[in-house]
C-alpha cells in the first residue's frame, strides 16, 4: 500500500532509514512555536518565511468531533464517517474515522492512526483514517 502517491505531496512523516511512513508530518514554527498541518514552509500564525521544523505528529488522539455522511461521494461508499481529531501537539486535524464493529463513535474516543487507500479523481491514492 505504500507504494500509492500520497493523497498530498508531503503529508506523511517518513523513517530516514528505512523510508516507510511512520505517520502525519507537520511543521513547527522557530519564531511562535506553533505547530501546522500539512507541513507549511510559512507560518499560518505569524507569517515567519523561516524553514520550520518537521515533527511527527502523535499517532493517537481523541475525537473532538464527528459526522456520518449517508450521501454518496465519488469513490467513497456511504456511510462514512469524517471529523476532527485532536492530538497532542495542540492541533485539531481532519480526518475519516473508523469505529470497531459495532462499537458506535463518540467525541472523546482515543483513535489511532492508520493508513489507508483514498480514491482520488481516476486513482487511488494513499491516504489516513483514525481509528477506534
Ligand atoms: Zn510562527
Amino acid at each position: 500500500m505504500t507504494n500509492l502517491t500520497p493523497l498530498v505531496h508531503g503529508l506523511f512523516a517518513t523513517d530516514k532509514v528505512s523510508g516507510e511512513i511512520v505517520g502525519l508530518r507537520a511543521s513547527r514554527c522557530h519564531t511562535c512555536s506553533d505547530v501546522s498541518f500539512p507541513y507549511s514552509i510559512r507560518c499560518p500564525n505569524c507569517a515567519s518565511t523561516v524553514e520550520p521544523g518537521e515533527i511527527l505528529l502523535s499517532r493517537s488522539g481523541t475525537v473532538f468531533e464527528f459526522t456520518t455522511v449517508y450521501s454518496p461521494a465519488p469513490g467513497f461508499v456511504p456511510p462514512y464517517t469524517v471529523g476532527y481529531v485532536d492530538l497532542d501537539e495542540g492541533i485539531r486535524v481532519y480526518s475519516q474515522f473508523e469505529a470497531a464493529e459495532g462499537k458506535p463513535l463518540h467525541e472523546g474516543d482515543v483513535v489511532h492512526f492508520a493508513l489507508k487507500e483514498i480514491p482520488f479523481l481516476s486513482e487511488t491514492r494513499l491516504g489516513y483514517v483514525f481509528k477506534t
